[in-house]
């Protein structure tokens, strides 16, 4: 598998990062500097002239404008309250396609839906509770809570009944003789670094814990285990699952798995560190046929140069746990109202401003896939991507994966940002999961830089509603979004890739 992907699925080392280097940078010095890129030089060993006084001028009324506007907000409260979860295949993701697609009609933008085959897993019964363990009051059993892992297998219809075997990392695993994991349940209890998020490194921390969802169920198959469970990856402390996709490998059996909340994983820990503790565990997802679904594409044409494409997206599907309002309905918000800010200043972008509303970023990035496959020759012609998928949080610059050329040619863009805290330019490893494609072909890859301090308390979970996001910091993100999408699709030249 990967090493470096998305926050929703698998080793987002991504907020951590970016935090880290922010911690550290310069940008206000950088803010500070004179304006000599944006003045015509006689001198031929001058910056030439990337960001036109007009443009300068277009982006500031856009940033007031997205300040102003209660746009995004209204669309990501549709999506969240109105349509509602949207894991691919749901009735609701398909009426989110519609819906988005509707609304950048209705914006002005040119809308294709290119079909995605995407997968269809639907959550069944999930209940589990332990049956024996040391102390145990006479025909009682103590209640666990957890909610399958996506892509999951089911248990038989009845669930099993056996003893669990409680490990901290994959090599305690390692450790363990086959005969003490074979025929058993297996928890990885590996904590999320809840100091590490409070300290504004959300991403980090993620990554460290992400690892046992994804790849937990086939160390412990490997090893004859019946089932699966990892401690929630997130950091709050509200006994709350967090779901996310596991994989499976082929040759390896697939095992049922699913995640426990932080308090039950230290309870079945202290248990079993006492003695037998067995676990009657029902899980009946299912996996059905994939479902025909779609990429909305929604285009302003570029009046100089149509074929360059400025990209701005997040993604449209979510889990099934809750709607979906910071992962990542503001996502696809925050980009829709790129468009509907530049059509309703009636900005004229020299190069094409697309927004995509991705689908199936959560369990298989089918989306990202088929736009790689369709599109994959004109990436030369992608200018400038954007995903946006790290909730709403305030942001205080610009994650930027460039030529780091690219980062000082951004100064003047980055002072205009910082007149809402958010001029901080940050050189990253990764952007986004959907975009990773445009990434790897060298195409200039930007996302606002997100407050990551309580994002993983309600990633994944029933709690990633409306009520997470601040308005104003909703507005903040679009202003950064729409003002970098803008500046790139009006640069007088090309980037250095
Ligand atoms: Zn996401």
């Amino acid at each position: 598998m990967r090493p470096i992907l998305s926050l929703c699925k698998n080793h987002a080392l991504l907020l951590g990062l970016i935090a880290a280097i922010a911690a550290s940078s310069t940008a206000f010095a950088q803010a500070a500097q004179p304006e000599a890129s944006l003045t015509p030089s006689a001198s031929p060993s001058a910056t030439p002239i990337v960001f036109a006084e007009q443009t300068l001028a277009d982006l500031k009324q856009l940033q007031q404008a997205a300040l102003t506007s209660d746009y995004a907000f209204k669309q990501v409260a549709h999506l969240a309250n109105n349509v509602g979860p949207r894991l691919t295949g749901s009735a609701q993701a398909a009426k989110a396609v519609e819906y988005v697609a509707g609304e950048m009609k209705a914006v002005g933008c040119d809308v294709q839906l290119e079909k995605v085959m995407v997968p269809h897993w639907v959550r069944g019964i999930e209940t589990a509770e332990l049956t024996q363990f040391p102390g145990q009051a006479a025909g009682t059993t103590q209640k666990i809570v957890l909610c399958a892992l996506g892509g999951s297998v089911p248990t038989p219809a009845e669930g099993i009944n056996v003893d669990t075997v409680c490990v901290r990392d994959f090599e305690e695993l390692k450790s363990l003789p086959r005969e003490k994991v074979n025929g058993k349940i297996v928890l990885f209890n590996h904590s999320f670094d809840k100091h590490m998020a409070a300290q504004g490194h959300g991403g980090d921390a993620y990554g460290q814990a992400v690892a046992y969802r994804s790849d937990g169920p086939v160390a412990a198959a490997k090893l004859g285990a019946v089932a699966c469970l990892i401690r929630s990856v997130g950091g709050a402390d509200y006994r709350i699952p967090h779901t996310g996709q596991t994989n499976y490998e082929e040759g390896i059996p697939k095992i049922p798995a699913a995640a426990v909340t932080a308090e039950d994983a230290d309870l079945i820990a202290y248990l079993a560190a006492q003695g037998e503790t067995r676990m009657h565990l029902v899980l009946t997802p299912q996996t059905l046929p994939d479902v025909e679904s779609a990429n909305v594409i929604a285009d302003i044409k570029g009046s100089e140069h149509p074929e360059q494409i400025v990209i701005v997206s997040g993604h449209l599907d979510s889990w099934d746990l809750a709607t979906g309002a910071i992962d990542d309905g503001a996502g696809v918000a925050v980009a829709m109202e790129t468009a509907h800010l530049v059509r309703q200043l009636h900005l004229k972008p020299k190069r094409t401003v697309r927004v995509i509303a991705w689908i199936n970023e959560e369990n298989g990035s089918r989306g990202s896939t088929q736009y790689e496959k369709d599109h994959a020759s004109e990436f030369a012609n992608h200018f400038a991507v954007n995903e946006t998928d790290g909730g709403a949080g305030h942001p205080t610059g610009l994650n930027l994966k460039t030529n780091p050329e690219v980062k000082k040619i951004l100064e003047p863009v980055a002072k205009i940002l910082q007149e809402i805290g958010a001029g901080t330019l940050n050189l990253s490893e990764h952007i986004g999961a959907d975009i990773e494609p445009m990434e790897k072909a060298g195409v200039p890859a930007f996302s606002p830089m997100q407050d990551s301090r309580f994002y993983f308390n309600y990633h994944h979970t029933p709690a990633d509603t409306l009520d997470k996001i601040v308005p104003r910091e909703l507005q903040e993100n679009a202003a950064v979004v729409a003002v970098a999408a803008y500046a790139f699709a009006n640069a007088e030249q090309s980037l250095p890739r």
